[in-house]
């Protein structure tokens, strides 16, 4: 399902990179609500319809991703680790993303090749069992971002948090839960609100599931006559 709404994803930039660009965002001005559910807004001409769950679920979800750093659980003893060469150079080369991700380590620069890095801790979560192989699991996942240069050329502002599947999962549950919910009443400055985060984080196409934030509704201009 991660590839899937990986396709969406792009599939959904691709057409708005024709409409819109991230910096549009921020001229987009609130006509109104629709249903209870969705809002109305406009740059210049052409109206928008935007999910206002999903458009706030996205900023929610971003911010998670780039503010929470996971509780840690010390280990009794330092864990010696069974690390590649690739893999002990990619976890020292990215110790603040497994920080964050909540992996502690023990460094030894005069240990032997492969021997320089120990555990101290393992993230702590309710609910989630967290071990060993979700370090290789995340060294994984970096080894392949800084393959790639990490950063999609004209992109703003810094990459996307690398965070482990499971992580991600949990922010996006918790993020749908503190969301404004379909069917509430909002006011014109909530709506403004909504729209300007929008403006403000690193992927707003989409929501964490993969569903659209926004649509084009209508060009004004075309109606006339
Ligand atoms: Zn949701």
């Amino acid at each position: 399902s991660v590839s899937i709404a990986g396709r969406d994803t792009e599939a959904a930039a691709r057409v708005f990179s024709r409409v819109l660009t991230k910096s549009h965002l921020k001229r987009l001005v609130v006509l109104g609500q629709f249903n209870l559910g969705f809002i109305i807004a406009r740059i210049g001409a052409d109206v928008f319809i935007l999910d206002q769950h999903a458009c706030d679920e996205k900023y929610n979800f971003e911010t998670l991703q780039s503010t929470t750093t996971l509780h840690e659980q010390r280990l009794i003893a330092p864990k010696p680790l069974e690390l590649s060469a690739m893999e002990e150079v990619v976890i020292l080369e990215h110790l603040p993303t497994f920080k964050a991700n909540g992996f502690s380590f023990r460094l030894d620069p005069e240990a032997g090749p492969m021997e320089r890095i120990k555990l101290l801790s393992l993230p702590y979560s309710k609910g989630i069992q967290f071990g060993l192989q979700d370090i290789h699991e995340l060294a994984s996942l970096l080894g392949d971002s800084s393959f790639c240069g990490g950063v999609e050329e004209g992109a703003e502002g810094p990459a996307p948090s690398v965070r482990l599947p499971k992580i991600r999962a949990m922010f996006a549950s918790r993020a749908c839960r503190m969301s404004i919910m379909i069917g509430k009443a909002l006011t014109r400055s909530q709506m403004q609100k909504v729209v300007a985060n929008l403006a403000e984080i690193e992927q707003p196409w989409n929501c964490p599931h993969g569903r659209p934030t926004m649509r084009h509704l209508v060009d004004l201009s075309t109606l006339r006559g």
